[in-house]
């Protein structure tokens, strides 16, 4: 897509939304000069789901990626863990103890505290990464405990195809989950993000009570595959 559409598609996206929700931009399969387009257009957060392709991408951006904030929105492979936790500043994918076991070892070993979201399977599908609703709450419990790890909300994917009205009863479940973990106040555990919404359904997360939304498409133009 070229440079300007892109640009004017951020622009649209910012002024539809309400300030306090968050744009991370899903920049998966897209060049340099597309995301250069977006940042320029005002986007600061970037959405990897690879984290080889962050890499890249930072650094062909230089100096200029310090001033973002990258976040993983793919499935995180335990042994991509050391490189995930020195490039990116939010991972949103937690949901294994094993992962999360990785992530607390690697990010003391540089001293760092990693800002994680624990990933909802909240359409309970069997193909689908993230973990069942039922299984949050305990999930999150234990790795409360784990220091280098700070749990600081949920994501969620929904189903990515057919009317987008079809997704607003997951973003719902993963809501009230959401709520219910704040009423908890479990210690070392910060409920500040929902991560929902895409491109087809970011309008429907907000209004179901999304504060970080992950468009791509919208802003890019299709994929050649997803
Ligand atoms: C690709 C992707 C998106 C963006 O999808 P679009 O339909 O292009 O908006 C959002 N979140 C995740 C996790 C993705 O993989």
């Amino acid at each position: 897509m070229d440079i300007e559409a892109i640009k004017t598609n951020c622009e649209k996206i910012k002024a539809e939304i309400p300030d306090n929700v968050k744009i991370v931009i899903a920049a998966k399969t897209r060049s340099v000069d597309e995301l250069k387009a977006a940042l320029a257009a005002g986007m600061s957060i970037v959405g990897e789901n690879y984290v080889q392709e962050a890499e890249e991408i930072k650094e062909s951006l230089g100096r200029k990626s310090n001033s973002l904030k990258w976040h993983m929105i793919g499935h995180l492979q335990t042994n991509k863990v050391k490189l995930a936790v020195e490039i990116f500043d939010m991972i949103e994918t937690l949901d294994s103890l094993k992962l999360a076991a990785e992530i607390d070892k690697r990010a003391k070993e540089v001293n760092k505290i990693m800002p994680v979201l624990v990933e909802v399977n909240s359409g309970e599908e069997d193909q689908k990464t993230g973990l069942r609703p039922e299984k949050v709450i305990e999930f999150i419990r234990d790795i409360s405990l784990l220091q280098n790890i700070k749990l600081s909300g949920l994501m969620t994917m929904g189903p990515r195809f057919g009317d987008p009205e079809n997704a607003r009863d997951f973003f719902k479940k993963t809501k009230s989950l959401f709520d219910e973990i704040s009423a908890l106040k479990i210690s070392n555990v910060q409920m500040k993000y929902l991560s929902m919404g895409m491109s087809n359904t970011y309008k429907i997360a907000i209004e179901e009570g999304s504060n970080m939304i992950r468009p791509g498409s919208i802003i890019f133009g299709q994929r050649e595959q997803s």
